[in-house]
């Protein structure tokens, strides 16, 4: 039996080989090729690096999907289910959404895929491949098999999963519903042997929230610190209330933790369900915390809550660009399936597409509910302002010469190089209309 994987792209604008330079690796998939059987051959397209072999020898396409990218999955599904291959689909957006998903596929699997992929595959080989497949939280998954990734041009950055889940309740968040809002972390010497075996010098620790378990990441910590790794990863501000756990995290090689900040107004943050980020105390004091301690800080922050007006992005733009932030993020508010976010704006009438996700025309960077305080192209366009004003040379320069003070110079080039590229990415995504123009090359 022979498994295509295909990693789904959100869509590319003409004339566009591909969005970005860098790309990270699908770990999903070296995960479900750990557990593929030796006599199961595999191959693996990735529709965001190259061009997908339609007319491939194969038995069974597996897709990973996310929202963003169900549209395109689907496409692809069709073509290969129309020469009799058949699809499983899974992932956030399938779990999510999985009677959508069902539409599309021969089987769908609802949770993590890890717990059920051997039976999934057994199934297909003797021709009883199920309609669901319920995966349910696999907490310690095996170490991946990278060899599927050879000849690929992926970011040089190790993936490393530390955990899944996360216990908060944001009200726009997926992946507390996926994971019923409970942290599953992973035993830290599954971590750390994954760390050993990375050639990379820089790992991105994969964890929805690497402070939800603090005792957990306390022993990672210690764990990790001797393989002298570089590492980034996804914690919460209420890092900087721990000063000893920050010491531990920069012995360990800690470089950037990203954070999300999500607003100033503490309205929206009590709309969102995230009241603890303005109550952990004053930001700056925070923020002045962490990269005392040395690691820098990727903020991300949110627009669209109904207290926000023209002067949040202003007052947020002053405050990331004080704080002197590694890099930032700005991003509209986007109702994602099965999110307690989609079933009130649903509720209220102020969704502009029942699903955004598959509606013709729409493209990334649209804003698909109707903001309370200003139309959605204002608010699409003012977060758009919000980046290239960040990414400005200025700010670039000031922002540069703090990190370089909080690193080693042979981390420099690390915030050279992800800004320039950040920068010159925002007005490449803006507008990528949703799985188009993915089938050939421009010529
Ligand atoms: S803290 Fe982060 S991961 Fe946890 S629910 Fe909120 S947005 Fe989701």
């Amino acid at each position: 039996m022979k498994v295509t994987f295909v990693v789904p792209a959100i869509g590319k604008k003409p004339g566009q080989r591909y969005i970005g330079t860098w790309k990270m690796e699908p770990l999903t998939v070296a995960a479900l090729q750990a557990l593929t059987p030796p006599d199961v051959e595999t191959e693996l397209f990735d529709d965001r690096l190259e061009l997908i072999d339609y007319d491939t020898a194969t038995d069974l396409v597996a897709l990973p999907l996310e929202t963003y990218t169900a549209r395109r999955a689907y496409a692809i599904a069709a073509r290969f289910r129309a020469r009799g291959v058949r699809v499983v689909m899974g992932g956030y957006h399938a779990t999510l959404a999985p009677d959508e998903t069902a539409e599309h596929a021969d089987a769908v699997v609802v949770g993590n895929a890890e717990s059920v992929w051997a039976t999934l595959l057994a199934d297909a080989a003797s021709g009883r491949l199920r309609r669901r497949y319920e995966g349910g939280v696999c907490a310690a998954p095996p170490p991946p098999d990278k060899r599927i990734f050879a000849g690929k041009r992926y970011l040089p950055v190790g993936l490393v999963e530390t955990g899944r889940g996360c216990g908060h309740v944001c009200e726009f968040c997926a992946i507390a519903g996926f994971y019923r809002h409970r942290y599953h972390p992973r035993p830290v010497d599954d971590i750390a042997a994954d760390l050993e075996r990375s050639p990379h010098r820089y790992q991105f620790l994969v964890d929805d929230n690497l402070m939800a378990d603090r005792e957990h990441l306390t022993r990672l910590a210690d764990r990790i610190a001797p393989l002298g790794k570089k590492w980034a990863g996804q914690g919460t501000l209420d890092l900087a209330r721990d000063p000893a756990l920050l010491a531990r995290l920069k012995r360990s090689g800690c470089e950037l933790i990203l954070i999300g900040f999500e607003s100033l107004e503490d309205a929206s943050l009590r709309q969102m369900r995230k009241p603890w980020n303005a109550v952990l105390g004053e930001r700056s004091a925070l923020v002045r915390r962490i990269h005392d301690a040395g690691i820098g800080i990727y903020a991300t922050f949110v627009f669209g809550y109904d207290g926000d007006t023209a002067a949040t992005f202003e007052r947020t733009l002053e405050f990331a660009e004080e704080a002197r932030f590694f890099t930032a993020a700005f991003n509209h508010l986007l109702p994602f399936p099965g999110t307690p976010l989609y079933d009130r704006l649903a509720a209220e009438g102020r969704l502009l597409h029942d699903k955004w996700w598959l509606a013709e025309g729409y493209s990334y960077g649209q804003v698909a509910f109707r903001p309370a305080t200003m139309s959605a192209e204002e608010l699409a366009s003012r977060c758009r302002d919000a980046r290239k004003r960040f990414a400005a040379p200025r700010n670039l320069g000031r922002r540069g010469l703090a990190s370089l003070r909080r690193s080693a110079p042979r981390e420099w080039p690390l915030f050279w190089a992800m800004n320039t590229r950040l920068g010159e990415e925002v007005d490449e995504k803006m507008n990528v209309p949703l799985a188009a123009n993915l089938d050939a090359w421009p010529k």
